[in-house]
């Protein structure tokens, strides 16, 4: 078993893109800018844009957050979204999700400038992403991709099953999977909460990818000896021992699968770190105008 080590790569990568942001501020280019917006304080959306925010320092770029307290009216939010999309300074935009009951998470996506949209959710990014075009893809998606690649794991021809089918992360992991390039080139199977046999269709996974939010869900006798397990869930559990009162778990049981595996994400240190660092090559691409002119 090989540990598909997050947190190697993204130092890796987060040298490779201070390079290139040093290289843009030494040829007196445009700094890339990232705009977060956060409603609310609610405890884990707090520490994940807190994290973007401070990666974007670390490798020299630009980041701003805007907060809004939960009251904030849709039109409201929607009209800083709309400044955002004008400012040409802010070459990226990403709005916090979960948002407050009241506001509906497709108009605001929908609002956000695809140019800006490094998130990878606006209707366009993900219809040019499943047509093959160049297009933002979303940042946990992405982050899997470029850890597939960079472990050299063959893709073709290969089952994998996405287990969970939200926009933001089952969906299109699933849609990528299946592309005609590396990675991709797999047979694909995407399950949810309605399928039937789950456990025998995970058996049958040559790479299996747990996206469900279910903490340790995937016990060691729904995985193939030799599998690749990707654990994308990230959830907080109570626990005492801890100073914050809470651990972090994946949706796989890592302590009894990880054995029966060629290689295998660890929770934490696994698949959150890489989504940053998508995060942060979008917005890098979003300055350079390398996807929309
Ligand atoms: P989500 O929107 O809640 O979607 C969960 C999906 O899992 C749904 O499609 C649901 O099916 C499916 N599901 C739920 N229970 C299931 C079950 N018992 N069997 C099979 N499928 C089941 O979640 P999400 O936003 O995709 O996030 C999933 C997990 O990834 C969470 O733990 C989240 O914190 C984590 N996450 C991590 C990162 C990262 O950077 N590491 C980024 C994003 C998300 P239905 O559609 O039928 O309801």
């Amino acid at each position: 078993m090989q540990l598909l080590d997050g947190k190697l790569l993204s130092s890796q990568i987060k040298q490779e893109i201070a390079a290139d942001v040093a290289q843009i501020r030494e040829q007196g280019g445009k700094i890339p800018h990232l705009v977060a917006i956060l409603v609310g304080n609610k405890g884990a959306s707090e520490t994940y844009v807190a994290s973007k925010m401070k990666n974007c320092e670390e490798v020299g770029m630009h980041s701003t957050l805007i907060r809004f307290d939960p009251s904030v009216s849709e039109e409201e939010l929607l009209a800083k979204v709309r400044e955002v999309n004008e400012n040409p300074d802010m070459d990226g935009l990403i709005v916090q999700l979960p948002l407050p009951d009241h506001i509906n998470p497709d108009r605001v996506m929908e609002t956000i400038d695809p140019a800006k949209d490094v998130d990878g959710f606006h209707p366009i990014n993900i219809g040019r992403m499943a047509k093959g075009l160049p297009a933002y893809v979303s940042a946990t998606p992405q982050g899997v991709l470029e850890m597939l690649k960079r472990y050299d794991i063959q893709t073709s021809g290969k089952h994998c099953v996405v287990v969970g089918r939200s926009q933001i992360v089952g969906l299109p992991m699933s849609i990528l999977m299946q592309r005609n390039t590396y990675p991709g080139n797999c047979t694909v199977t995407l399950t949810h909460s309605r399928t039937t046999n789950l456990a025998e269709i995970c058996r049958s996974a040559d790479i299996l990818v747990a996206a469900l939010g279910k903490p340790e869900f995937v016990t060691a006798d729904m995985v193939k000896e030799g599998a690749v397990v990707i654990d994308v869930g990230l959830e907080r559990v109570p626990d005492a021992s801890k100073k914050s009162g809470f651990a972090l778990k994946g949706d796989v049981k890592f302590d009894e699968v990880a054995p029966k595996t060629s290689f295998i994400t660890p929770v934490p240190g696994g698949v959150g770190l890489m989504t940053i660092c998508s995060l942060m090559q979008n917005t890098l691409k979003a300055a350079r105008k390398e996807i929309y002119q």
